[in-house]
């Protein structure tokens, strides 16, 4: 049978390997520490560094397509993919898009698809001067950011050289600080048909700047809903994209504001596993292989609540809910900030 590659080994991977055995496909998954990984629980797994292009070019051609579950893979990584000749999906367009916040927001404006006002910032000088202008805002670094690591909220008022230095010295973009009512994600996907299926907008609900509770589908009428998937298909089209794409918008009063896209499944869509027609994973492993991709509705509304650090702790107490569907990802250790499971409930 054709085997799905998977780069990265966390548990997007572990329920991405689920969804492709499912469909009766290999799964194998490449990264550091796979062995031990929530990915290698379910697939192959493959030791080895991200940038060791020998590891990476044996891995590919051992499988029939390759795809990832994190943004951050190296450019020379997708570059070793694709020298191996095996497709790599989503493309590495694609991910160098998602990749960099200059790079994500600006295509989001050449599409015109709203977003807050944002300023280039390569230097303290830079950020003094986006500052004075900005007024409230947040400075994240461009590349490797997530669950709100790499950000500053500010005043406009700080001192530049101060929060330069605290932000490593790295590239920044300074955003103006979003006023939202609410913020919701987009999960979407393209087939290499070129197909585009959507699921429901998910309500999301971050805590110290992690993902905390999701509801599918979110409040939101027509017209919104009507706009981000305006937004989406524009993105998918123009990157010739080829799997599920995930994007987070801010609800304004002015309408929707597009805060940044992954190239990949979505942590606010893990109860597409038990609320939709189809998964966000099987979605992505139907696209990545080039199968038709089916309507993605929702047949049972429903919330979802993630694990976090410690408050994995009582797990024995949740599996015993009827009513609670819990999903653990198998990591040793719930540091705090660490993603460990999550639970979800009908809505
Ligand atoms: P993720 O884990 O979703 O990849 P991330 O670290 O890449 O997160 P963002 O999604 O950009 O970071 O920001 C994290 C959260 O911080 C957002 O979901 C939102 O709640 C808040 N936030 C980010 N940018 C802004 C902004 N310009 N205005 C107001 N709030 C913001
Ligand atoms: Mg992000
Ligand atoms: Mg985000």
């Amino acid at each position: 049978g054709s085997t799905v590659g998977i780069l990265g080994v966390g548990q997007l991977g572990r329920m991405l390997a689920s969804a492709a055995t499912k469909l009766g496909f290999h799964a194998a998954a490449y990264g550091p520490g796979a062995v031990r990984s929530p990915a290698g629980m379910a697939a192959k797994p493959f030791e080895g560094d991200y940038l060791d292009v020998d590891a990476v070019t044996t891995f590919a051609k051992r499988c029939d397509v390759v795809t990832y579950e994190f943004e951050n893979v190296p450019a020379e990584t997708a570059a070793a993919v694709a020298a191996s000749g095996t497709p790599l999906a989503p493309n590495a367009e694609a991910l160098a898009a998602s990749q960099e916040r200059l790079r994500e927001k600006t295509l989001f404006r050449d599409l015109g698809i709203g977003t807050v006002p944002f300023w280039q910032v390569d230097s303290a000088d830079d950020l003094r001067t986006a500052l004075a202008e900005a007024g409230p805002s947040i400075a994240k670094t461009r590349r490797f950011g997530y669950d709100g690591k790499g950000q500053a909220r500010l005043t406009g008022s700080e001192d530049a050289d101060a929060v330069w230095r605290e932000l490593g010295e790295a590239p920044l973009l300074l955003e103006g600080f979003a006023s939202f009512e609410r913020e919701v994600s987009l999960i979407a996907a393209r087939a290499r048909s070129g197909d585009i299926a959507f699921f429901d907008l998910c309500e999301n609900h971050h805590e110290g700047g992690i993902l905390a509770r999701s509801m599918i589908p979110a409040q939101a009428d027509d017209r919104l809903v009507q706009q981000a998937r305006q937004a989406s298909k524009a993105i998918l089209e123009r990157l010739n994209y080829v799997g599920v794409l995930t994007v987070e918008f801010f609800v304004t009063k002015d309408g929707l504001l597009a805060n940044e896209m992954a190239p990949r499944v979505h942590n606010s869509g893990h109860h597409t596993l038990e609320a939709c027609s189809v998964s966000q994973f099987e979605q992505h492993i139907r696209a990545v292989t080039g199968w038709p991709l089916r309507p993605a509705a929702t047949l049972r509304p429903s919330e979802l609540l993630n694990l976090i650090g410690d408050q994995v702790n009582g797990w024995e107490k949740l599996v015993a809910e009827p009513g609670t569907d819990l999903t653990l990802y198998g990591k040793a250790e719930a540091r705090p900030g660490r993603k460990m499971g999550h639970m979800v409930r009908p809505l």
